[in-house]
């Protein structure tokens, strides 16, 4: 299907607390179905962004618009996640005791409380959204498996998986390989590159080796601005960046 257009468009976005500018004339465009990564030191503004796109926290001044139709400074934070907005924070946030295939069926349901009586009277589709999740995030074998017995990797693709039940436009990921082994990190750019093309990810992530293997480009932030964009050679041979992070 042919995509155009941005997903997300930022413009002249500042934020401050207490006087501190932490996000400060922030420009920023994701195009519909791109993978991009956002990299930057402690306290450079990752957070805060992340916060503005979902709702979170409301800027001072500038725009922030989802595609071309929707103006997300005049939206609450539910209302924004129901435009198909996803957020994944770095903790895994699974329910233990429920299995696999129950936290994605949980995930389905938008009014958590009708969960008891769901399994009895779920839809086919929800079924078959389920098979085809549990086979993006390779969880199928475990699918009756508790999810209190996964490994720290598998639940976090388990979260990225219900937050995929939805079928989000953006999803919104918060250093996802943070404690995980190499192969965990190998599987997980695997699925976040898989996703790409289908949804628009922004991955914030403090590891570089794995920004490089995903990112075909990288926004730099610091002090609340965009510092550098481009590719992870481009940026990573910008002076002003290797002065950043030397500095930190
Ligand atoms: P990052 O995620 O890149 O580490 P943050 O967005 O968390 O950066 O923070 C940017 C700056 O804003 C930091 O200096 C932080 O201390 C400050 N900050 C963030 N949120 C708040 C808040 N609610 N109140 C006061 N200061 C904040």
């Amino acid at each position: 299907d042919v995509r155009h257009g941005p997903i997300l468009y930022m413009e002249d976005v500042s934020v401050s607390f207490d006087g501190f500018k932490a996000i400060n004339n922030l420009n920023l465009t994701i195009d519909d179905g791109e993978l991009r990564c956002i990299i930057g030191p402690n306290g450079a503004g990752k957070t805060t962004m992340m916060d503005i796109i979902t709702g979170k926290t409301r800027p001072d001044t500038g725009s922030v618009w989802f595609g071309s139709r929707h103006n997300l400074l005049t939206m609450n934070e539910p209302d924004i996640a129901t435009l198909g907005i996803g957020r994944k924070f770095q903790k895994p946030t699974v329910f233990e005791a429920l299995t696999v295939f129950e936290n994605l069926e949980l995930a389905m349901a938008t009014d958590k409380r009708i969960f008891p009586t769901l399994t009895a009277t779920m839809k086919p589709e929800y079924r078959e959204r389920i098979e085809e999740v549990l086979e993006m995030i390779g969880l199928k074998d475990l699918r009756n498996a508790p999810a209190g017995i996964l490994s720290h990797g598998q639940k976090q693709w388990l979260e990225i998986g219900m937050l995929l039940m939805q079928k989000p436009r953006l999803l919104l990921v918060d250093e996802p390989v943070a404690g995980m082994t190499e192969q965990e990190m190998e599987r997980t750019a695997e699925l976040l590159t898989s996703l790409a093309g289908k949804q628009s990810v922004v991955v914030v992530e403090h590891d570089m080796g794995f920004v490089r293997s995903i990112a075909r480009k990288v926004t730099v932030l610091h002090q609340g601005s965009v510092l550098a964009e481009g590719s992870m050679d481009q940026v990573s041979n910008d002076p002003e960046v290797v002065k950043v992070y030397l500095g930190e």
